[in-house]
């Protein structure tokens, strides 16, 4: 028999998404997040093709038509410099050769639905459940929550985010603070009608390499009739929630990022900075975290940002998606539960490091790149422009491949836990 009652603390994305898969193979889960209610800021994220391959494992092949009705579907970036030349295309999805397209959509609406799959398919989700204490001993985990009510279940998984609580328990005084990246990632809207571009053939989505750094643009909405842009952009210390909410709020993040690109006077950065709605930009804080020494304890274990948050460059979500999806597949198999869960868990952490290591140095990579500047005059530009290029146009012959990377399918992991 495969576990009866799994414990999910945390109903971000990784959370709901394993208790998505739990619940479809029968494996009752209930979900505790410490918000009143559902999380409601966040700007558009794109679900690569590996994001949407792994949310299919979790949710059924029905849910990726839904996840597409709700966004931008797109196959191809174009990658071009601010004067408007265009070097060639990041390929993130394939939907012909792999099954998936990539799809932009906001995270508030990608949360919702699946906040909706999991009611459908009868998770319980709990809203305002700050853990006082967690207890586990050889037949089970007990939570008593701060308003005097408790749950047992037979395993907790840890989805509780960067500042994660069951991390603590899981590594007691080992347990690392996350550090704060000194990145913030500002995003702003525009309506797409608005957006002036250098020559008619222009084509969004787009990354605009500038000596200002890099600039994303995207589609979004299923008629891409709104244009999000996202640029990374470097703050020194850290403002805390409230600081940050009113660093958004009062518009500054939103002039930080103008300024950034202050000397960039070609379209389409002019127009899409300078349109932007300076009060409505949304912003991503990320913390940054050591490679822990081991992802669960006992019959605890931790997924998402709880176990490896991901450098600030769009995979943070994909591998959530990822972790949940193999975790699920190997909880839900009756074999592998008669191993036990610390099996389970070790099975799990020992194939998905290997992953996210190769993810994490990618990402970070890219990241460097996104913010670094150059002088618009120097010869560093121009040398950069030209590896650009070479590598785009000549080695890539115009499109860049991420198979292993974005082309990633968590289906064909091996989910059998091996003997000890
Ligand atoms: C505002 C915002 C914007 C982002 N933008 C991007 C982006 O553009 N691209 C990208 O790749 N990634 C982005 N990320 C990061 C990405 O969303 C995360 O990497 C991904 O959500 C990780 O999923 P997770 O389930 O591990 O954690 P999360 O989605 O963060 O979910 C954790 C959940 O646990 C809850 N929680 C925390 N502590 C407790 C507790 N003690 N008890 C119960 N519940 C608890 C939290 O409230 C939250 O709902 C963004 C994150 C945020 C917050």
């Amino acid at each position: 028999m495969p576990p009866n009652h799994v414990l999910i603390m945390g109903a971000g994305i990784g959370g709901p998404a394993l208790a998505l898969s739990l619940a479809r193979q029968g494996i009752r889960a209930t979900v505790f997040e410490i918000r009143p209610s559902p999380q409601q800021s966040g700007g558009s994220i794109t679900l690569a093709a590996n994001a949407l391959s792994a949310l299919s494992v979790c949710g059924g092949q029905e849910i990726y038509p839904k996840v597409k009705a709700l966004g931008y579907v797109y196959e191809r970036m174009g990658m071009n410099d601010d004067s408007g030349y265009f070097y060639g295309t990041l390929q993130v999805g394939d939907e012909k050769k792999d099954g998936f397209a990539a799809v932009r959509i906001m995270r508030t609406e990608l949360h919702k639905l699946l906040l909706e799959e999991c009611k459908a398919r009868g998770v319980e989700t709990l809203f305002g459940k700050k853990a006082k204490e967690i207890k586990q001993d050889s037949k089970g985990v007990n939570v008593e929550f701060e308003d005097g009510t408790q749950v047992n279940g037979d395993i907790l998984i840890g989805a509780d985010g960067i500042h994660s609580q069951a991390r603590k328990h899981v590594l007691l005084d080992k347990a690392p603070i996350p550090e704060f990246s000194k990145t913030i990632v500002v995003n702003g809207f525009v309506p797409r009608s608005t957006v002036i571009t250098p020559r008619p053939d222009y084509e969004f989505p787009a990354t605009i390499i500038s000596p200002s750094g890099f600039l994303g643009a995207f589609l979004v909405g299923p008629k891409g009739d709104k244009v999000a842009w996202g640029v990374n952009t470097t703050v020194t210390a850290d403002k805390g929630r409230e600081g940050w909410e009113e660093f958004k709020r009062s518009g500054e993040a939103a002039r930080l990022a103008r300024e950034d690109y202050a000397n960039i006077k070609t379209e389409p950065i002019r127009s899409l900075l300078d349109n932007m709605d300076e009060k409505h930009v949304q912003l991503w804080v990320p913390f940054r975290l050591p490679i822990l020494p081991a992802w669960s304890r006992g019959r605890v274990g931790l997924i998402g940002d709880a176990a490896h948050a991901m450098p600030p460059n769009g995979q943070g979500t994909a591998m959530a998606f990822e972790d949940a999806a193999f975790l699920g597949r190997l909880l839900g198999d009756e074999e592998n539960w008669a191993k036990g869960p610390e099996a389970i868990f070790k099975h799990f952490e020992k194939i998905r490091a290997v992953r996210l290591d190769g993810v994490r140095k990618m990402s970070a990579k890219m990241g460097e790149n996104l913010k670094k500047r150059s002088d618009p005059e120097g010869w560093g530009w121009w040398l950069k422009k030209w590896a650009i290029w070479a590598y785009i146009s000549v080695w890539n012959r115009g499109t860049i491949k991420t198979n292993g990377f974005m082309g990633f399918d968590v289906a064909k992991l091996d989910a059998k836990v091996s003997a000890a």
